[in-house]
């Protein structure tokens, strides 16, 4: 990562259950966009097995890796990687606590407390690190490289160079507002 950088990348996703609430779904893609995240690439897929395993590998010994995984992959889960100021702690924040009753009594507007099941069915995921975060957007953005994004994108999503795709939840480039060459429009 590059030093004094001002946008962070984190990777999260909305697991099956919140994909098959629409109310659920919208109300936490609207937060997305209110706290000012810029959504810089996004896909809905159904986690395969392998995937899941190496996603959740430091996890391979906990009593609940198998209804984690098996959780993970029961249907269609939205990824995203978004970006922001301190986009890691942010993001984390904004879910709340990993336990869901935790989450009810200690952080009850958060979106574990209020979309989370069950400790496994808790909504979202969040990268904690910088280091996950790159090893966690690699599993599901192949083609994505981090290093490219700062030195070629970074710029027009700090500038606010972009538009919004709300069917695609998406926000791509928009070179056509330069607002470096903005005038004011005196007459
Ligand atoms: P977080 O997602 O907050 O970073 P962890 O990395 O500790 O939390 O755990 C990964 C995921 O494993 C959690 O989001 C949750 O789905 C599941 N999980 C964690 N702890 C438990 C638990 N005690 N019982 C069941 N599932 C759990
Ligand atoms: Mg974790």
């Amino acid at each position: 990562m590059k030093p004094n950088q001002s946008l962070q990348l984190t990777l999260a996703i909305l697991k099956p259950h919140v994909v098959k609430s629409p109310f659920a779904l919208q109300s936490i893609r609207d937060l997305i966009i209110d706290e000012g995240f810029k959504v810089v690439r996004s896909r809905r897929t159904i986690i395969k097995p392998m995937e899941a395993e190496l996603f959740y590998a430091d996890h391979k010994k906990k009593f609940f890796y198998n209804r984690l995984l098996t959780f993970m992959c029961s249907g269609p889960s939205d990824i995203h990687i978004l970006a922001a100021k301190d986009a890691i702690l942010k993001w984390r924040r904004l879910m709340g606590p990993t336990k869901v009753y935790h989450a009810q009594f200690d952080a009850p507007d958060s979106i574990r407390g209020k979309y989370g099941l069950s400790d496994t069915r808790n909504a979202t995921h969040g990268s904690d690190s910088p280091e996950s975060a790159a090893h966690e957007i690699g599993i599901f953005f192949k083609d994505f490289s981090t290093e490219q994004w700062y030195e070629s994108e970074e710029i027009f999503y700090n500038l606010g160079m972009i538009k919004f795709d709300p069917l695609a939840f998406v926000h791509t480039i928009d070179k056509s507002q330069d607002k470096s060459e903005a005038k004011p429009n005196l007459e």
